[in-house]
């Protein structure tokens, strides 16, 4: 199935410049949301995963899905004051400022294979925070799933070392 068919582009979203891509059109398509969906849990399933990691928002959409499917736990990664119990913090930097990323402190166990899943790579500074937060917690992370990469923003060198999984490109 050609997926980037389901993907809407629009231009200048939310700032001038940008070129947003809207998943969606892809996500209330019955039949493409669950062949993508397939397509990340053959994968997963390869990596011999123990449990999905996503970042809020859309990182849960794609996710939570692909855990089900398998069988296996999914645990949120969320803007700083959201979880209720104790997290660990990562701070990354962006355009202007600083974000910081939680994950409740006993969502993973030491040992256990890591599939983090997001929506799309851009620079990759989110997922390299969610790795940080993954590693910390003595998570392996045997695999990264997108939707959709933007190649032209290099975000996969800033991942380098981890196997990653995109199915649209641009
Ligand atoms: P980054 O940390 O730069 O890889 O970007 C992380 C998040 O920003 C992604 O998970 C997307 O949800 C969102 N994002 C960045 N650029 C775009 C774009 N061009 N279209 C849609 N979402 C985007």
């Amino acid at each position: 199935m050609d997926l980037k068919k389901y993907v809407t582009i629009v231009e200048d979203f939310p700032k001038p410049g940008i070129s947003f891509k809207d998943i969606t059109t892809l996500m209330d398509n019955g039949e493409a949301f669950k062949y993508a969906t397939d397509q990340i849990v053959q994968y997963a399933r390869e990596k011999k995963i123990d449990i999905v990691v996503g970042p809020e928002a859309r990182g849960f959409i794609i996710g939570c899905p692909v855990a089900y499917s398998l069988g296996v736990g999914f645990a949120p990664v969320r803007k700083e004051g959201k979880l209720p119990r104790e997290t660990i913090k990562v701070e990354y930097g962006l355009e202007y400022g600083k974000d910081a990323l939680t994950i409740h402190k006993d969502a993973i166990k030491p040992g256990q294979r890591v599939l983090i899943t997001d929506d799309l790579l851009a620079t990759g500074g989110t997922i390299e925070a969610t790795i940080k937060l993954v590693e910390q917690l003595g998570g392996e992370v045997a695999g990264i799933a997108f939707l959709i990469e933007l190649s032209y923003l290099e975000g996969r060198k800033r991942l380098e070392g981890y196997d990653i999984l995109a199915l649209i490109k641009y």
